[in-house]
């Protein structure tokens, strides 16, 4: 894997948008493997399909590229918020690849999958609808709120301009599909609660250290009024998957 770009390939674009597009795009395809069945390359799709941008031709797994000059950040700029949250509950999001690249140096810095089933409509923040000048006038587009997504999804391919082993990478997703739950409602409650494992420094916990999140989680559930139950119920689902262990007397320990 080359983490340089190709700029020759710029010269029939103008916009910078266009370059970086064609830049990041030329370089999947010349350098990423399918972090999936860790195939040597991975394909394009033909242009302008409107839901993914690259497919495996061994595992068919389908990817979608979004990269942004500079750091990665908190969140990640993405198309009509609508189709999104369409693509999320219909269960039609590909994989996504999360990169951040130097303008400068016309480098690749740092690349992250998420694989599609960690996608939840609530990391998907709605933008304000475009102003009366433009052109799509009321047109509302989305951001994906990388940082509200569990670690266990969020996976480095290449960390701070440091290419990480292919192997680990390709056994994480695979680890990390133990946690793929179809219905979106049931999915939600499962990373909120996920997250409230990370959230805690330790590795050894315990239920009452969970039952500290009952307030928060019941902000963002309002209708459930056994907030408590629930996370039991996430905490067992997360024991049987092999994420936490079960120490007995309400203490967990995080695989
Ligand atoms: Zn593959």
């Amino acid at each position: 894997m080359n983490l340089n770009f190709d700029d020759r390939i710029t010269g029939d674009y103008h916009s910078a948008s266009q370059v970086a597009r064609v830049m990041t795009e030329r370089w999947a395809l010349e350098n990423m493997y399918c972090p999936r069945c860790g195939n040597i390359h991975i394909e394009h799709f033909e242009n302008n399909r409107p839901v993914a941008d690259f497919f495996c031709p061994v595992c068919k797994n389908q990817y979608e590229l979004k990269s942004k000059n500079g750091s990665l950040g908190r969140k990640v700029n993405d198309g009509a918020y609508e189709t999104m949250i369409e693509r999320i509950t219909s269960n039609q999001n590909p994989d996504f690849l999360f990169m951040s690249y130097s303008k400068s140096e016309l480098k690749v810095k740092n690349l992250i999958i998420v694989p599609k089933y960690f996608f939840v409509p609530d990391i998907i923040e709605k933008r304000n609808p475009l102003k009366s000048s433009a052109r799509r006038f009321g047109w509302v587009g989305c951001n994906i709120l990388i940082d509200k997504i569990p670690e266990q999804g969020r996976i480095s391919v290449i960390s701070d301009g440091i290419i990480l082993d292919k192997n680990t990478v390709v056994n994480k997703i695979s680890k990390s599909g133990l946690l793929e739950v179809k219905d979106v409602k049931t999915r939600g409650w499962l990373f909120d609660v996920l997250n409230c494992v990370n959230e805690i420094p330790n590795d050894i916990f315990t239920l009452y250290d969970m039952y500290g999140f009952e307030e928060k989680l019941h902000i963002k559930h309002e209708q459930n009024n056994n907030i408590k139950a629930k996370i039991r119920q996430q905490l067992q689902f997360l024991r049987d998957k092999g994420f936490i262990e079960f120490l007995g007397n309400g203490r967990y320990k995080k695989i």
